[in-house]
Order: C-alpha cells, then sequence, then structure tokens
C-alpha cells in the first residue's frame, strides 16, 4: 500500500551555480502547460490510496504565483489524506510571503522547508544565491504567527574557501531561527554545473570531516537529535516524509524528474518537459527482484540512527538479515552496532558509512 507522495515543481526565479536538481527558469506559459500536465499524470496512475505524507518540492515552489499555487493545489485537492498527514512545501525566502503561507494553511499545509544555504554574503554570490536576513527573520514570524509549528531549514557547508567560522557563524544564525528540523548538504561540485564548468574545486576531504564532526557536535549541544547522516530535529519533529525513502517504502513520485517505488519497481520521470507534456512520463524502470530489494534495505535504512529493524526486515522477506549478510565481523570490529534488534552504524561512524554499507553487501551469503 502506497502512503507517500512526491510532487516535483521544477521551476525557478533564478538559477544558482551548484544546483544539480531537475530544474529550469520559471516561464508563465510552461508552468500552466505543467501543471496540466501533472493533473493528467496524477489522475492516470494514483489509486486512491490514504496518504501519510505529500512532500512538494523542487526547484522552488514558492516561485510560482499564488493563482498557480491555488492551480496546484486544486490539482493535489485529488488525494485523499490520513489524518496524521505531513504535507510539505518547499520554499525560497526570496519569494514567499503572506498570501501564499496563509493559503498553505488553508490547504492544510503543515510543514515548511527552506533554503537558507549560507549566511555569509561571499559563499552567497559564489553559489549565485540571495538571503535578505531581515526577510528571512520577519517569514519566520509570520509562519509561526499563522500556526506553522514544524518548520526546516537547508544549510550547505564545505563550501570554496568556507571556514569553520564561516560554518559556526552559519549555525548560530540558524539556531536563532529555532526551528524543528535542519537538513545538512554537503557541497559536491558536479561537473556540468555552472561551478563544475568553471572548475571550481571541492574544499580538501581532511576539512570536509572536520566540518561534519562540528556539525554533529554542535546540534547535539542545541537539542538537534541526529536521526539520519545528514539530518537533525527537535524530538519527535524528524521527516517523516524522507524517513519513508530511508525504511524502503514505496512512494508515488510525479512531476518531471520525479522517481516513484511503486510494487517491483523504481521508476524515473524523464527530465525533457517536451515529453513531459507531450504525456510520455517515464524515462526508464528498474524491476527488482528479493534480492535487489534486500540490497536497498541496506543501504537506505544504515543512514539511519536506528538503522534496520531486524524483525521488520524478517516479516518483510521471510529470512533472517544475518542469513543473507554475514555482517558478524563488521559488529566486533565497531563498524555495526546490533541493539534491541536493531542493526545501525553508530553515529562516530557515520562519515564512513558507504564504505561500511560496501562491506555489508559484500558479505552476501549466496545459495
Ligand atoms: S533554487 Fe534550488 S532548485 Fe532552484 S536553482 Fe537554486 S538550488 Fe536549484
Amino acid at each position: 500500500m502506497i502512503k507517500n507522495c512526491y510532487i516535483h515543481i521544477p521551476f525557478c526565479d533564478k538559477i544558482c551555480s551548484y544546483c544539480d536538481f531537475c530544474k529550469m527558469y520559471k516561464i508563465d506559459d510552461f508552468i500552466d502547460t505543467y501543471l496540466d500536465s501533472l493533473e493528467k499524470e496524477i489522475k492516470s496512475i494514483y489509486k486512491g490510496e490514504v496518504l501519510d505524507t505529500i512532500y512538494i518540492g523542487g526547484g522552488t515552489p514558492s516561485s510560482l504565483s499564488l493563482k498557480q499555487l491555488k492551480r496546484l493545489f486544486e490539482i493535489l485537492s485529488i488525494f485523499n489524506k490520513s489524518k496524521t498527514i505531513e504535507y510539505t512545501i518547499e520554499n525560497n525566502f526570496e519569494n514567499i510571503d503572506r498570501d501564499k503561507l496563509e493559503l498553505y494553511r488553508e490547504v492544510g499545509i503543515n510543514r515548511l522547508s527552506f533554503g537558507i544555504e549560507t549566511t555569509n554574503k561571499n559563499h552567497l554570490k559564489l553559489l549565485e544565491r540571495e538571503l535578505d536576513l531581515d526577510k528571512v527573520n520577519n517569514t519566520i514570524k509570520i509562519c509561526r504567527e499563522l500556526g506553522f509549528n514544524n518548520i526546516n531549514v537547508d544549510l550547505i557547508y564545505a563550501l570554496p574557501n568556507e571556514t569553520i567560522k564561516d560554518l559556526e557563524d552559519d549555525l548560530k544564525y540558524i539556531y536563532s531561527l529555532d526551528v524543528e528540523h535542519i537538513s545538512t548538504y554537503s557541497l559536491i561540485i558536479e561537473d556540468h554545473t555552472k561551478l563544475g564548468i568553471n572548475n571550481t574545486k571541492n574544499i580538501s576531504e581532511d576539512l570536509d570531516y572536520e566540518m561534519y564532526k562540528y556539525i554533529c557536535s554542535s546540534m547535539k549541544s542545541n537539542n538537534y537529535k541526529h536521526y539520519e547522516i545528514s539530518n537533525f530535529s527537535k524530538e519527535g519533529f524528524y521527516s517523516k516524509h524522507n524517513t519513508c525513502y530511508w525504511n524502503n517504502d514505496c512512494y508515488y513520485g510525479f512531476g518531471i524528474g520525479a522517481s516513484s517505488y511503486i510494487d517491483n519497481m523504481r521508476i524515473t520521470n524523464t527530465r525533457s518537459l517536451n515529453n513531459y507534456c507531450g504525456g510520455k512520463y517515464v524515462k526508464e524502470v528498474e524491476y527488482l527482484n528479493d534480492d535487489d530489494k534486500m540490497e536497498y534495505e541496506v543501504i537506505l535504512n544504515l543512514r539511519k540512527s536506528n538503522g534496520i529493524d531486524l524483525d521488520m526486515f524478517k516479516s518483510k522477506y521471510n529470512k533472517s538479515l544475518i542469513d543473507v549478510y554475514n555482517y558478524k565481523d563488521l559488529i566486533d570490529l565497531g563498524v555495526l552496532v546490533l541493539d534491541n534488534n536493531h542493526l545501525y552504524i553508530p553515529e562516530d561512524k557515520w562519515y564512513i558509512s558507504n564504505s561500511i554499507i560496501v562491506d555489508v553487501l559484500e558479505r552476501k551469503i549466496y545459495g
């Protein structure tokens, strides 16, 4: 049963120099056509399940005008929502206002996500982003006045020429906002982005590690729980939607470039606006057998602080994880912990989680 849904709105007012997401400049004619196609795609695929999470991401959903947002929510009103739904929308401080926030309240949005990324003027310039701190403070104030009590902000670190002091300043400012959730991203410069084309270099791995460690300890001192490799929240405010990915649960993904996990298929939508608006939504389908699914189970669940629930694994696959991957020596080495029937990577080893996950997968028992 599918309980989660992602909606992609690819439009942005400006394109950031590091951006590797599926996005494009906002052009009003495109938006109307896109929303019509989105409606058709949803109507052709959604089976009426009651949803526990809806996440509207992008791009920048808040770059849509009030009228376009109204049309979007009219389309999304087709979804049956559980009483405890987590309904999130991503926003940019530069194009959000009270009218849009009021509309969000009316349609049942109860979680807001904002990109801050950095507060440092030089770093913002490099990222080709703008951020007016007065606007940020005022927007958060309006959100609270309107009753939003679940807000996320995104932080990017490991920026070229960034120092630990710069990172400290960013975190200090973010803590002053007293938001419920903070997502962090270490900047990875992809070749085809503007930064990549300009041959901008990543910072050293040692400094990246220092910054990660600094973030982890600083968040702890400020009462944010480190519940996933890059995500921190106040008690009870973990992202239910993103946790569905890490739990390897099924989800719908609608819109250009979106991905879905439905039954035994991981589906990736086209990134071509022409194809999408012409009704050719899907770019590729990966068909999964049980071995593939168990592999995803390990890769995704080990990102979380509570790791893999071994009872859940057994009930899903009718076999124990230890009979599929012989990971015992990794527990002896201290890179995995078995506690209360959960298998997880201890927090001080999260920085090398990718190699630990590979080690688990390499211990597959064949036959
Ligand atoms: S606002 Fe977000 S999606 Fe748009 S260009 Fe910048 S990083 Fe990419």
